[in-house]
C-alpha cells in the first residue's frame, strides 16, 4: 500500500510537474496575436527588389554626403523629396533639418517611428565605391541605415495605408550624436503631443543578421558630460616653490574620481565615471597655470545621475584646494536619461519581431552602458528601442560604431523597414481592438 501510495504520488507529483512546466512555457511565451499581412508580409515586401534595392541607393547617396548634428540639410532635403514621391505629408522644418512625416487616416491613435539622420567628425577609413566624400565627416554610427529603413517602412506602410488604425508618425530627427538632446527639442515643438507610443532601433554588430535584441525595463544608461578649469600659477619647472602646480591636482582628482563608483555607488547598480579629456601645457620645463579634465558619467537612474554629478563637483573643487588651486566645473545640459523600454511594448516586440522572424532569433540583453537620446522621448511616451543584429560571419566580422572602419550591413535593411512598419501597424490595430476609436473630427495640424 505505501509502495503503490507512494508511486501515485509519484505520478502525481510528475503530472503536477508537466502541469507547471506548461503553464510557465504557455505565460513567457507571447500573448497577443497580430495580422499576418502586418508580419510576414511586410518583410516579403520589404525583400522585394523596389523597397531592398532602393533603400540600398538612399543609403549610399546619404554614406556618400555626411552631415553632422543640425546640418543635415542634404540629408534632410532627400527624405522630403522621398515622401513627396511616396505622397506623405510631412511637417518641415522640425528642430532645424528634422522631417515629421503622417501615414494612415490623420486622426488617433498616433504611433510613432523614428530614425536619427547625423554622421559624426570622423574620417572613413574603409576603401569602397560609396565612400564618404567630406572629408573628416562619415555615417559611423549606422544612422545613413536608420533613415533609408524609416523610409522602406514609410514605403511599406503607405502601401496598406488603408489597413492602419490611425496614424503612423514618421519621425526623421537631426544631430542625435552630438549630445545636445534633439530628442527633447523635438518633444518641446509638440509635434509628437498626441503620440501614445515610440518605437526606435539601432543597427549593431554584437548579434547576427536576422536576429533582434532587447529588454524591458532599462536597457542603457543615463550619461551626462563635464568638463573642469583647474587653475593654479604656472612657472618653471625647477622653480617649483614659486608655482602652485595644477597638473599634480589635476592627477588628484583623477585618481578620486574613480573613488565615486567603487566607494560609494551600491556595486549592484551600475555606474560609471571616465575622464576622457585632459589638456594641459605645452612644454617640458614648465608649469601651467590651468588644466582642463572633462569626462562623461552614467547610470540607470536621475537620482543616481543627480547624486554623481554633485559628487563630482565636490570632488573636483575639494581636491583641487588640497593642492592651493581653484576648479570650476561645468556640466552640459540636458543629461541624457537612461533608455527605459516599457513592459507592455516590449510584449508586442516579442510578438510582432517573435512572428516575423521566428521567436529563437528575438534574444534578450543585459543593460547596456552606453547611451541614446531616444530616451528623451521615453520619459513622455511610452516607448521601445531595439537592437538589429547585421553581424555575418562567414563574410566579415563588422567594427563597433564610431569606428572610422565601421561597415553597415545592408542585407539587414528589410527586416529593420519591416520591423519599423509591422512594430507600428500592429500597435494601432491592438488599440484599435482594446479600444474602439469615436469616429469624429478631429484637427492635429
Ligand atoms: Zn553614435
Ligand atoms: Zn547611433
Amino acid at each position: 500500500m505505501f509502495t503503490s501510495n507512494l508511486q501515485t504520488d509519484m505520478g502525481f507529483l510528475k503530472f503536477f510537474n508537466l502541469l507547471m512546466f506548461l503553464l510557465s512555457f504557455f505565460a513567457t511565451q507571447p500573448t497577443f496575436s497580430y495580422s499576418s499581412s502586418f508580419t510576414s508580409k511586410f518583410l516579403d515586401l520589404a525583400k522585394e527588389p523596389n523597397v531592398a534595392d532602393w533603400m540600398v541607393d538612399i543609403r549610399r547617396k546619404i554614406h556618400e554626403n555626411p552631415e553632422l548634428g543640425y546640418e543635415e540639410f542634404e540629408t534632410s532635403e532627400l527624405i522630403r523629396s522621398e515622401l513627396k514621391r511616396l505622397g506623405i505629408s510631412f511637417k518641415y522644418p522640425v528642430v532645424v533639418t528634422g522631417v515629421i512625416g503622417f501615414i494612415g487616416t490623420g486622426r488617433p491613435p498616433f504611433v510613432a517611428i523614428r530614425a536619427d539622420m547625423d554622421a559624426l567628425p570622423i574620417q572613413e577609413l574603409v576603401e569602397w565605391e560609396h565612400k564618404s566624400k567630406v572629408p573628416g565627416k562619415m555615417h559611423a554610427c549606422g544612422h545613413d541605415a536608420h533613415v533609408a529603413m524609416l523610409l522602406g517602412a514609410a514605403k511599406i506602410l503607405k502601401a496598406h495605408e488603408k489597413e492602419i488604425r490611425g496614424t503612423v508618425v514618421l519621425v526623421f530627427q537631426p544631430a542625435e550624436d552630438g549630445g545636445t538632446g534633439a530628442a527633447k527639442k523635438v518633444l518641446d515643438t509638440g509635434v509628437l503631443e498626441n503620440v501614445s507610443a515610440i518605437f526606435g532601433l539601432h543597427v549593431t554588430n554584437i548579434i547576427p543578421l536576422g536576429e533582434v535584441t532587447s529588454r524591458s525595463g532599462p536597457l542603457s544608461a543615463g550619461v551626462g558630460l563635464f568638463e573642469a578649469i583647474i587653475s593654479g600659477k604656472g612657472g618653471h619647472a625647477a622653480l617649483p616653490q614659486h608655482s602652485i602646480d595644477p597638473i599634480l591636482a589635476a592627477s588628484n582628482v583623477i585618481v578620486s574620481l574613480q573613488h565615486i563608483v567603487s566607494r560609494e555607488a551600491d556595486p549592484l547598480d551600475s555606474q560609471v565615471v571616465t575622464v576622457g579629456k585632459v589638456q594641459a601645457g605645452s612644454a617640458y620645463n614648465v608649469i601651467p597655470d590651468s588644466v582642463t579634465v572633462g569626462g562623461s558619467f552614467r547610470a540607470f537612474s536621475k537620482d543616481g545621475q543627480m547624486q554623481m554629478s554633485q559628487r563630482i563637483e565636490q570632488v573636483i573643487t575639494g581636491q583641487a584646494a588640497v593642492q592651493r588651486c581653484n576648479a570650476t566645473v561645468r556640466f552640459f545640459k540636458p543629461f541624457f536619461p537612461p533608455t527605459v523600454n516599457n513592459g507592455d511594448l516590449h510584449e508586442i516586440f516579442r510578438s510582432v519581431a517573435g512572428s516575423m522572424l521566428g521567436i529563437n532569433k528575438v534574444k534578450g540583453i543585459q543593460p547596456l552602458m552606453a547611451s541614446e537620446d531616444f530616451a528623451f522621448y521615453q520619459e513622455v511616451i511610452p516607448g521601445y528601442f531595439f537592437l538589429l543584429g547585421m553581424e555575418n560571419a562567414s563574410v566579415e566580422r563588422l567594427e563597433s560604431p564610431h569606428s572610422p572602419y565601421f561597415k553597415v550591413n545592408e542585407d539587414a535593411f528589410p527586416y529593420g523597414a519591416a520591423l519599423h512598419a509591422s512594430l507600428a501597424a500592429n500597435y494601432l490595430l491592438k488599440l484599435h481592438q482594446e479600444v474602439p476609436v469615436v469616429e469624429g473630427k478631429y484637427n492635429d495640424e
